[in-house]
This record gives structure tokens, sequence and C-alpha cells, in this order.
């Protein structure tokens, strides 16, 4: 690790490591706890990824009771880690918090959100202008290169600087989509810190099959698709309507989306098949082909969560040290769950540290 001289005296309170949708998140609701921040962006500006959620227009939560989502998780997914962050930060006060910032929001009859424009950029906005209005530092084009642990807090250093900081928030996101940013920087971090890292696998991507009733309709959309996923002994263990499209690698769409996720979540996966209908055809794919990591919506895997406090988010290795969002071993459904995810454990953080930066206090 290079490390220059800190840059100040004395430690930032909070570095917020991914200016994305979590690092966002936690850095408005550290200026509304004021809980001082400031965040490191590797891109030239913040939320790339966010920009591209929901084909542009941001699907940022879903209109359901908490218990819901939880159980939407699935089994043998994060349900457990998350329950607390989300039962504290929920879908309906996600909406109300960004119609607070003046985002006009729209509700489908399944319940997903969005802005009223339908614009990704407006969720963006709302956010990168209350951190303006708040002051909150953004250092972007400022990618992180390590996290170093000293008797009294962090060194986080940059290639061209090395910050001083009180607490580190990693929410440098999955590993797909490497364009936007998120390239997997914050899972290494967490290693080289002592913690586990679960393999990642690619969530809610398409699936390959060169089955001419799909290939002959590549670039068809069928919106009132379902995908069922079936056992060896042909029992439906899996069920769910939605979008099939097809493509010249095979089958995308909101309905493939989550039949892939389910499957990646199953200890037996080789033994599970995909039946999928649209437009009056069925296909049944009995070998699961899932595209790259690269182009999958959600990372499965990432820092392991039974290494981090799930009451404010703090490693149990490395006191001081926070995650929020993809980066952690978290992955949700299609529906406006992943954002969510990010949303929620990212204020739990920061909640976390607001309430220990009171204890100091008093
Ligand atoms: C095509 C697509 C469509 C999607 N649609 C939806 C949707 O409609 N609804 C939904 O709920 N979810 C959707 N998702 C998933 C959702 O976008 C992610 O789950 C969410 O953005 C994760 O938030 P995050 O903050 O953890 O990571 P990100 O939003 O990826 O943010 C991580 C940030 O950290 C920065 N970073 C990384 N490493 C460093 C470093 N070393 N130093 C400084 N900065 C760093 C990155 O540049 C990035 O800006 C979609 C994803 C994709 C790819």
């Amino acid at each position: 690790m290079t490390t220059h001289a800190p840059l100040t005296h004395r430690p930032v309170k909070l570095a917020i490591v991914g200016g994305g949708a979590a690092g966002m998140f936690a850095a408005a609701v550290a200026a509304e706890r004021r809980v001082p921040c400031l965040i490191l962006e590797r891109k030239a500006r913040l939320g790339s990824k966010v920009l591209m959620t929901a084909n542009g227009r941001c699907n940022f939560a879903k209109d359901i009771p908490p218990d819901q989502f939880l159980r939407d998780l699935g089994e043998g997914s994060c349900a457990e880690f998350v329950a607390e962050a989300v039962r504290e930060c929920p879908p309906r006060q996600i909406c109300r918090g960004f119609q607070s910032l003046g985002v006009r929001t729209k509700r489908m009859a399944d319940g997903r959100l969005f802005p009223a424009d339908e614009k990704a950029a407006t969720i963006v906005h709302a956010l990168g202008d209350l951190l303006r209005d708040e002051g909150v530092p953004i250092l972007s084009n400022c990618a992180a290169t390590a996290v170093k642990p000293l008797k009294n807090g962090f060194l986080v250093a940059t290639k061209n600087f090395t910050l001083w900081a009180e607490n580190v928030l990693v929410a440098t996101g999955g590993a797909s989509y490497p364009k936007t940013g998120s390239v997997g920087d914050g899972q290494s971090f967490a290693k080289a810190l002592g913690h586990s890292v679960v393999p990642y696998r690619p969530g809610l991507i398409g699936l390959e099959t060169r089955d001419p009733k799909v290939t002959s309709l590549a670039g068809r959309r069928f919106e009132d698709g379902a995908a069922k996923v079936l056992d060896q002994a042909g029992k439906t263990v899996f069920e769910c309507r939605g979008e099939i499209d097809c493509e010249s690698f095979g089958l995308s769409g909101a309905a493939t989306y989550n039949a892939q996720r389910f499957i990646e979540h199953c200890r037996q996966k080789q033994d599970l098949a995909v039946e999928a209908s649209f437009g009056g055809t069925t296909v049944r794919l009995d070998k699961i082909c899932p595209r790259p990591l690269k182009e999958a919506i959600v990372t499965i895997g990432g820092v392991d969560t039974r290494e981090i406090d799930p009451r404010t988010m703090q490693s149990k290795i490395v006191p001081g040290l926070y995650f929020a969002g993809e980066v952690m071993d978290i992955d949700g459904p299609t529906g406006g769950y992943n954002l969510t995810l990010a949303f929620a454990t990212a204020r739990k953080a920061v909640a976390g540290i607001a309430q220990k930066q009171k204890e100091k206090a008093t």
C-alpha cells in the first residue's frame, strides 16, 4: 500500500467508499443525523449503475410490507440478515423519503415504484442535490486503493493521497457491469482485513439456449410470460409470471431472471430444469447455462454476512469498518428489491455509526 501523509490532522468521522445507491443514501442519512462524512467515488459521477436500472427508469422499491419483502427474498437468502434493516427502512419509507426530496413517484399495479417521469436520473439528482445542499464532500474520479486499520481509525489510500477516517463504510457494490465502477474492490479490501468472501455467481441474468423455438423469435418480448423451475421428478419448485424475452443467445426478461436466481440459490442446482412459456410456446431448458457475471443485474456472493453484525452493519472482525449494499452477500429478485436492500443496509450502517457517536459524546 502506497501511503501519502494523511490529508487531515484529525480523522474525518466517516469515509464512504463508493458513491452508488448505498453510498449516496448513506451520505444522505449521515447528513440528516449530523455524522460528518465524505464520499470517495471511482467514476466521474455518482450513481452510474443506478442510472441503468430498469432500462433507465429506476424501479427503486416495491410497495409491499416489510414481512412480504423478506418472504419474497426466498429460502436460503439474506432475509434473516437484512430483516432488521428492512423493517426499519421499509419500501414505503424509502418512497416517502424520495417524495420529501421533491421526487414525484409512480406505483404500478403490482406495487413496483418508479419516479413518475420514469427517469433514473431523477433519483440520482435528488440524492446528489441533497448532498450538495448539505455540503457533503464528494471526491469523484477517486478510487480507494486500500483500507488500512490504525489504532485510532483507518487510512484510506488513493492513488494521489491518503485519508484518515474514524469509520469506513464500504459501499463499492458487486462485480457485475464493471464499467459502472463496481469491480469487486470492497470485497478485496474486506478479504485483506480478514473477512471471508462468498464466491461470486451471476444473479438475475439470461439463460442460454439454442432451441430454435427461442432463437427464431429473437428480439420478441412477451409481457405475459411464465417461468417454472422443475426438480428431477418434474415437480414445480418455483413459479413466476412476468416478462420473457427471446434473444439470440436464449431467454431473458424478469420471469427468466427470477427463475435463474432461484436456481442459483439452490444446493442441487444441477438437478433442476426451467420451463418457460410465452406467446403460446413452451420451452424446456434441461441444462442451465446463465450468461456471464459481467452482464448480471446483481452479484450473488460477496462479503460473508456471518461476519457482519446485522444490528449495525459493522464488521465483527474490524471495529469501525461497515458495509452496505451489494458488496455483501445479499441479493433479491427483480422488482426494486436490490435498490431497497442497498438503501436499507446503508441507513442501518449510518444509524449504527450515529449511535456510536452519541454514546461516545455522553
Ligand atoms: C442493468 C441493471 C438494472 C438494474 N435494475 C434494477 C432495478 O430496476 N431495481 C433494483 O432494485 N435494482 C436494480 N439493479 C440492481 C441495483 O442497481 C444494484 O443492486 C445497486 O445499484 C447496488 O447498490 P450499491 O451501492 O451496493 O452498488 P453500486 O450502485 O454499484 O455502487 C457502487 C459504487 O462504488 C464505486 N466504487 C467501486 N469501487 C470503488 C473504489 N475502490 N473506490 C471508490 N469508489 C468505488 C462504483 O464506481 C459505484 O459507483 C439493476 C442492476 C443492473 C446492472
